[in-house]
């Protein structure tokens, strides 16, 4: 499955990705973001894919 590479020296923790896709991202009370999984399922593929785009500082890359 695809993985979900997410680069947290750049993540500024705007929470854009959990918006979109809440049921894989997850910002703690501290902005640091968590993974629920590092790998997609397809399922969510298309939420993740969002969640790449929607990024505003190009901190998530899925890796096929
Ligand atoms: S949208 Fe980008 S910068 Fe914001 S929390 Fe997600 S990965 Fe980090």
């Amino acid at each position: 499955m695809p993985r979900i590479l997410v680069d947290f020296d750049r993540c500024e923790g705007h929470g854009l990705c959990e918006q979109t896709a809440p049921e894989v991202f997850r910002l703690d009370d501290e902005g640091v973001l968590h993974l629920t999984g590092d790998e997609v399922a397809p399922s969510e593929e298309s939420a993740v894919s969002a969640a790449v785009r929607v990024c505003p500082v190009a901190a998530l890359k899925v890796q096929l």
